[in-house]
């Protein structure tokens, strides 16, 4: 049913669940090669205003992270999806 959802406040509880682990051990498809492995292999360039984050086979751009005293964007375009491991939940919600 088209109608049948709930507003992105529901997103509150699952996303900081995932934002609240360590995601350097997580694990990142290349939205450009296909190349998937650790967020932590990946290369980082701190000299930009901000983090770029490369693929270490084909040197796209994966990830942009730029952080302000109040705010953060995060910019993952180059990433498929992220493989994150998380406690394992007991609640079944
Ligand atoms: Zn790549």
């Amino acid at each position: 049913m088209i109608d049948d959802y709930t507003d992105g406040n529901a997103l509150a509880g699952p996303f900081m669940d995932i934002f609240a682990v360590d995601l350097s051990m997580a694990q990142g498809t290349c939205a450009h090669c296909g190349t998937h492995g650790m967020v932590a292999q990946m290369r980082v360039y701190d000299h930009a205003p901000g983090l770029v984050v490369r693929c270490p086979i084909c040197e796209e751009v994966t990830m942009r992270l730029v952080r302000t005293p109040d705010r953060a964007w995060l910019d993952m375009r180059g990433v498929v999806a992220l493989e994150i491991p998380m406690a394992a939940r007991t609640d079944h919600a």
